[in-house]
């Protein structure tokens, strides 16, 4: 008998039909002899249409209101999961995430988990019902409701299967597992049976939605299994879990694209110590986060400086750049939003030479010039125009695909 915790994404929420699907789930597993916790999202959409009710009525509507509003998705769902379960015969009680005592930071519209008192949950649980947990959402230290950013309702999966020390923790979603690519984007894609805490956390910060970023670090840090599968197939999934030795063997597992994304160039900068300092303390004291910096040799003492930011900052970026050139006397501010970036990650690049330059010539071939390039162990990432998306996933996908065949299901 295991503890598992069961996540299911707003697809599988998605209607009154599904919501039943996903009670049939529960019920088989309940059935089995498992002791469960259930965390679910919003039905799908219903986080972009609170979102759009708000900014009807302001441009800039109060974070705090901003999540009270949006944490009621979630409750929704929780509720009638609960009355569907009931109905059953199984006893299930929806609970918000204040009732399953998850304490964030005050930061509004993107808190973080702060610490979780289980008892509650621990309680329910030993009197054989199974709790419903609204995911995304937590509580303040000044008693307000939080959100914890888009996708949140993954990293209240898995921080709670972490509090109550379940067995592991299950992501039901609308693909079959973790693919090489988006599925949706990319036809030949394929599903991967296994990937690495490491890769699967520089896939979801690159621009997988599939895993919020921070359920991964959560997994990872706490070596919690997660395995991601489909509510509308019995397919096993993708386990994400330790590297094993075997997954060296494949120089690429992924390859992801993040839209959001915006380039800042300052023109002509002095060249002098202690300006690239001010200018990127300064941006970072606002909480925006600089992703890509390239420096350009400087002539005659000036040089051009560009980075990179998330496109939903870009405004507030290109202000205070504006703002520091002209303290530090340098010329004008150049934005350019229409970019993407194109990621390919694999921790056997730890051991195979040559793939930056097999990358690099693909784009190349494919006519995709390169503006800016970033490198770690095992992800490199280019910065195109968005024009080239598809296509530069598409073609990166059939270069390093035939690495990944193969090799994937080795004993
Ligand atoms: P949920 O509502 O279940 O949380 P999401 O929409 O947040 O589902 O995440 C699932 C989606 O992630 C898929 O429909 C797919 O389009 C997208 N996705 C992006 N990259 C990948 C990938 N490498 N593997 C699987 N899905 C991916
Ligand atoms: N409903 C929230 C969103 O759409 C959280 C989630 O689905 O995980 O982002
Ligand atoms: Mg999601």
């Amino acid at each position: 008998m295991a503890l598992i915790v069961q996540k299911f994404g707003g697809t599988s929420v998605g209607s009154i039909e599904r919501i039943r699907k996903v009670a049939q789930i529960v019920r088989e597993t309940w059935e089995s002899g498992h002791r469960l916790v259930v965390v679910v999202s919003a039905m799908s959409g219903e986080t972009d249409r609170l979102l759009r009710l708000a900014y009807e009525l302001s441009a800039e509507p109060h974070e705090r209101e901003m999540d009270m509003l949006l944490s009621s998705g979630e409750r929704v769902t929780s509720a009638l999961l609960a009355i569907v379960l009931n109905e059953m015969k199984i006893p299930a009680q929806s609970m918000t995430g204040r009732q399953v005592g998850i304490k964030t930071d005050s930061v509004h519209t993107k808190a973080r988990i702060a610490s979780i008192s289980s008892e509650r949950l621990t309680e329910t649980l030993q009197k054989g019902i199974i709790p419903i947990v609204a995911g995304f959402q937590g509580i303040s230290a000044e008693e307000n409701v939080t959100t914890l950013g888009r996708g949140g309702s993954d990293t209240t999966a898995v921080a709670l299967a972490v509090a109550v020390k379940a067995d592991r923790c299950d992501i039901y979603t609308d693909v079959l597992g973790v693919y090489t690519a988006d599925p949706n984007l990319v036809p030949s894609a394929r599903k991967l049976d296994q990937i690495s805490y490491e890769e699967m956390l520089e896939m979801a910060s690159l621009g997988a939605k599939v895993l919020q970023t921070r359920s991964v670090e959560f997994a990872m840090k706490y070596k919690m299994p997660v395995r991601v599968r489909s509510t509308f197939s019995t397919d096993p999934g993708t386990l994400v879990t330790e590297e094993e030795k075997r997954m060296e063997h494949i120089v690429v597992s992924g390859i992801t694209l993040d839209k959001n994304q915006a380039k800042i160039t300052v023109q002509d900068v002095p060249d002098k110590p202690g300006l690239a300092a001010r200018l990127f303390e300064t941006i970072s004291s606002q909480s925006i986060v600089v992703d890509m910096i390239v420096q350009n040799v400087g002539q005659d003492g000036l040089t051009d400086i560009s980075y990179t930011v998330p496109r939903s900052d870009a405004r507030k970026a290109e202000r205070l750049a504006a703002q520091i050139a002209s303290e530090i006397g340098a010329g004008e501010i150049k934005i350019k939003e229409d970019i993407v970036k194109i990621s390919i990650i694999g921790v056997g690049m730890r051991s195979h030479s040559g793939v930056a330059a097999r990358m690099f010539s693909t784009l190349a071939r494919e006519g995709i010039n390169i503006l800016m390039i970033s490198t770690s162990e095992i992800k490199i990432s280019c910065l195109i125009d968005e024009k080239y998306s598809e296509l530069s996933v598409r073609a990166l996908h059939e270069e390093f695909q035939p690495e990944t065949r193969g090799t994937l299901h080795e004993g």
